[in-house]
């Protein structure tokens, strides 16, 4: 039975795993956190997400997993739409409804879906050896290794020690779920180079995120209170704010791989999920594309005879497109939300309202039409 040792207990690592464990290896997770948990967050899935899970296997945990998206679009600081997409008509062109998920339902999703003695919490790697030898576990050599090791990858270090890593963005970011009984679209509100976003999920909690340019590394003593001075801008952004504890409200800077990497594949080492393409948020891709690498690399394990023809395969495959809607997503906040010259901001604005709803459609498809490749099982 082939093994893969799978450096990284996230979206990325987990699915990968699962995805290995249904067509037959055995896996070992490797994650540093002494236990495997998600940040009290939410998270979009597009439809190539939602695809990429079913053909992981995941069929019945992702009819479960959020709340469909109906409608919603965006809208300047007054409240006034920019742009409304009826969400059904947009969920016939994708083939289907995005989803608003917490973070932590995903994560169990997963987990539920992987043998209990392959998850190993509280091992951090500095450097792995291409068998995946880890002193303390009597582990069988690796004839895979997967670094799913997040942003800060030690396992692109090591292999990519060229690599300048990552850049901070110039943007921060503060997340949180909280509750509202009331009927809430998901939208996104540009004001002054600050976005806000509103997504429901199930259960009526609602997750909301914020972002706006601050010094990297910042922090603000009261970061609620900080959040409510900067963007409760119009209902129901400040009674969202209001309604979630300030001991929930999560600070994060944005930061992603501005050099694209030459390779994903070193050796019988992959990297995949935010190690290989850590990409801004601005079209919610980047766990969408994590879940698309896994699809790929599981699929091309499962087809070729060989690691080497597999992660070659993997490497065609994904690099193009993952680094395409990377940039992709770096420019929709640059040309986006982070305007603020007031010209070319009415000019932004002026163009959305006009924009027909067809055209955005075709765009978003052009991201989320992505199928996954066939996974053959043994
Ligand atoms: C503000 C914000 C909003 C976002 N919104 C969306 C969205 O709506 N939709 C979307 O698709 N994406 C979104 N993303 C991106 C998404 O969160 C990431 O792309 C995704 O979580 C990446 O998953 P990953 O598994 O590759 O990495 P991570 O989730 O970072 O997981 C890496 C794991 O590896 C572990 N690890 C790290 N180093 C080591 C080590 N040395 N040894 C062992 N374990 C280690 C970490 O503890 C962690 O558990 C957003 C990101 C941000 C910042």
């Amino acid at each position: 039975m082939p093994h893969a040792v799978v450096v990284g207990g996230g979206i990325g690592g987990l699915s990968t795993a699962v995805g290995l464990h249904r067509i037959g290896w055995r896996v070992t997770v490797l994650e540093q956190a002494s236990a495997f948990a998600e940040i009290g967050a939410g998270i979009t899935l597009w439809p190539n997400a939602l695809r990429a899970l079913e053909a992981l296997g995941l069929h019945a945990q992702v009819r479960d997993l959020g709340a469909p998206q109906r409608s919603g679009g965006m809208r300047t600081g007054t409240g006034r739409w920019l742009l409304h997409m009826d969400g059904e008509s947009l969920a016939r062109r994708l083939g289907r409804p995005m989803l608003g998920v917490h973070r932590a339902s995903l994560h169990t999703a997963l987990l539920e879906a992987l043998p209990p003695d392959a998850l190993h919490a509280g091992v951090r790697i500095g450097e792995l050896t291409e068998d995946g030898t880890v002193p303390g576990l009597d582990l069988p050599p690796a004839d895979l290794v997967v670094g799913a090791d997040g942003i800060n990858s030690r396992i692109r270090a090591q292999y990519w020690p060229d690599h300048p890593g990552p850049s901070y963005s110039g943007i921060t970011s503060w997340r949180a779920i909280c509750r509202r009984d009331e009927h809430t679209e998901i939208a996104t509100s540009w004001c002054m180079g600050r976005e806000f976003g509103i997504v429901p999920l199930v259960d009526g909690r609602i997750y909301w995120y914020g972002a706006m340019p601050a010094p990297e590394g910042a922090r603000d003593a009261d970061e609620h209170a900080f959040v409510r001075e900067h963007f409760a801008w119009h209902s129901p952004i400040p009674e969202l704010i209001d309604a979630t504890p300030a001991a929930d409200v999560l600070r994060h800077d944005i930061r992603y791989l501005r050099t694209p990497l030459g390779s994903y594949v070193h050796g019988n080492v992959a990297l995949l999920g935010d190690a290989a393409h850590a990409m801004t948020p601005h079209l919610g891709q980047g766990g969408c594309q994590a879940l698309e690498d896994a699809a790929v690399l599981v699929a091309a394990c499962a087809r070729f005879g060989t690691v080497t023809e597999a992660l070659r395969h993997y490497d065609a495959e994904r690099r193009p497109r993952s680094q395409q809607i990377a940039r992709a997503s770096y420019w929709s906040g640059r040309l986006g939300p982070q305007l603020v010259n007031p010209f070319a901001v009415a000019l932004r604005n002026a163009g959305m309202r006009l924009i027909p709803q067809r055209a955005v459609a075709r765009n978003l498809t052009r991201v989320c039409s992505w199928t996954p490749p066939r996974i053959t099982l043994p």
